[in-house]
Formats: structure tokens, sequence, C-alpha cells
């Protein structure tokens, strides 16, 4: 008997027998469990923005007659909102993909569409701290699924491989197909030589707001729901997210998702046929 069993038991007395219906509550608990931690550390999180935003306030008010100090409490005003803002949608987003039905609809998306809209949106950031990114690899690739989630999903590898990389480095991203028996994949992969993390925290960092290194993931406007957006994503579309990394050295993310067949496959998959 699992040591944190949580049972509910009710007792009847049918004439001379008792019933006792016993239920296993076990994984409903969890679930209410994982709710009640979200709704807390969703609280813990805005407070802080929040906090900072009206302790500028004040600092306004009280500067009035300084406008260089003025100036100076409203940008931080400005980035603390905006910081509040990226929060807020990050926790929207988060929650509707864990509704039953994340993918309201489901198209064929071109990967290499995903790939070019996700890398265009990060060269700003990239140019900005001197990483180099490529993308590499196969073309051509389909997958059933939301365009706009999936380019989100590679956004957020690509923006952190780049904010845990220092000046000089290179970031790669790669598609390629993969097949296990029967079944085909996209297999995209984000590898940076950066920071890296450690055998410790690796299998933490997929958890809501699990930052390694706060003070740096906060420095970056970091929110510690990226990752944990990028796996709900990826279930989404039945795929799985993994992670190879080295302290010192870099690391290599894996998204791995079902291909869908084009036209041009199917056609050749039944010309093949016999
Ligand atoms: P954040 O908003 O803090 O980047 P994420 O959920 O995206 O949150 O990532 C969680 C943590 O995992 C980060 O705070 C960082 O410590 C670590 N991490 C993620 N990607 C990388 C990477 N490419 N290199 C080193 N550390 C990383």
């Amino acid at each position: 008997v699992s040591p944190s069993l949580y049972l509910s038991a009710r007792v009847a007395k049918v004439g001379d027998l008792i019933l006792i219906l016993a239920e296993d509550r076990t994984a409903a608990r969890r679930v209410e469990e994982t709710r009640r931690d979200f709704v807390a550390n969703v609280s813990h999180e805005l407070k802080t923005p929040i906090g900072a935003i009206s302790l500028l306030a004040e600092a306004v008010q009280e500067a009035a007659d300084d406008p260089e100090a003025v100036r100076g409490f409203a940008n931080r005003m400005a980035r603390d909102s905006e910081r509040l803002s990226e929060l807020v949608q990050q926790i929207i987003e988060l929650s509707r993909l864990q509704s039953d039905d994340p993918l309201m609809t489901a198209t064929e998306v071109k990967v290499d569409d995903v790939l070019a809209e996700a890398v265009d949106r990060c060269r700003l950031r990239a140019g900005a701290r001197s990483v180099t990114l490529t993308v590499a690899g196969e073309k051509g690739m389909v997958v059933m699924g939301d365009r706009e989630h999936l380019t989100t999903a590679v956004v957020n590898l690509v923006e952190n491989a780049v904010i845990y990389s220092e000046a000089g480095k290179k970031v790669v991203v790669t598609a390629r197909r993969a097949h296990e028996a029967e079944d085909h994949f996209v297999e995209l992969t984000v590898s940076d030589n950066g920071i890296g993390i450690s055998a410790k925290e690796l299998p933490r960092i997929f958890e809501r707001f699990y930052r390694v290194d706060y003070a740096r993931s906060r420095a970056n406007g970091g929110t510690g729901l990226g990752l944990s957006i990028v796996k709900h994503i990826v279930a989404a579309h039945g795929g799985q997210v993994s992670v190879w990394s080295q302290q010192g050295q870099g690391s290599t993310f894996t998204i791995r998702i079902p291909e869908q067949p084009t036209r041009d496959d199917s056609e050749a998959v039944e010309l093949d046929s016999p």
C-alpha cells in the first residue's frame, strides 16, 4: 500500500450486514493539491511585481519635484508592468493548455514555417546578446496541430538557449525525421553551448515556476513558466520533450511530434503497397 494512499469510506448497515465502501481518492487528491500549489505559486509570483509597482508609485509621489528621479521610477514601473502582463499572459496560456481540449483547431502545419517564424521572433534578442542563431536540417515536414502554439514552444526553447549562453556562442535549431517501428516523427532540437544545467536540477526544470538561477531568470524577464508551457504544448500534439545538458557545456532540448504524412507521401505509400 502506498504510504500516501488516500481513501474515502462510507459505511452502511443493511440488515445484519455492515457494508464498507472504500474509494481510492489518491489521484483526485493529487490533482487538488497540484491545483492548490498552482494558485499559491501564482499569488506569490503576482505579488512581487504588484508590490514593486505600488512602492514605485509612492516613490513617484514623494519625488514629484525631482523630474530625473520621477523618470527613473516611471521607467522601472513600466518594466514591472510589462513583466506583470507577460506573467498573466503565460498563466492564462498554461491554464488553457491544461484544459480538456487544448487544441481548439488542429490543422496541417508546415514545420518550416514554424521554425522560420520562431527564429525570426528571437533574432533581435540573439543579436542583442551577440549569439548566432542558425536553422539546419530537413525540410518539407508537416504535423497536425496549432501553428501558433508550436511556434511558441520553439520560441521558448530558443529564447532560453540565447539567454543562458554567453556572448559569441551559437544556438542551432535542427529539424529531422525520426521513426520508431511504423511511427514517424518530426524531431526538433534546440542546442546551445551555454551554461548548462546540473544533473540535480535537470529533473525539475519543466515544473511550473521552477528556475535554477532565480536572479538570472528574472533579470531576463523569465517567469519560470516557459518550459512548462513547452511541455504542455508538445503533449497536446501527442509528442514529448526531452533534454540533455551538461553544466558548463550546454544543453539540447528535443521536441518529438508525430509526423503527418503529406499528400505526396501518402500517394507514394499507396503506390508502393501491394
Ligand atoms: P525561465 O522563464 O526562468 O527561463 P523556464 O521554464 O523557461 O523558465 O526554464 C526553467 C529554468 O531552466 C530556467 O530558469 C533556467 O534555469 C533553466 N534553463 C532552461 N533552459 C536552459 C538552457 N538552455 N540553458 C541553461 N539553463 C536553462
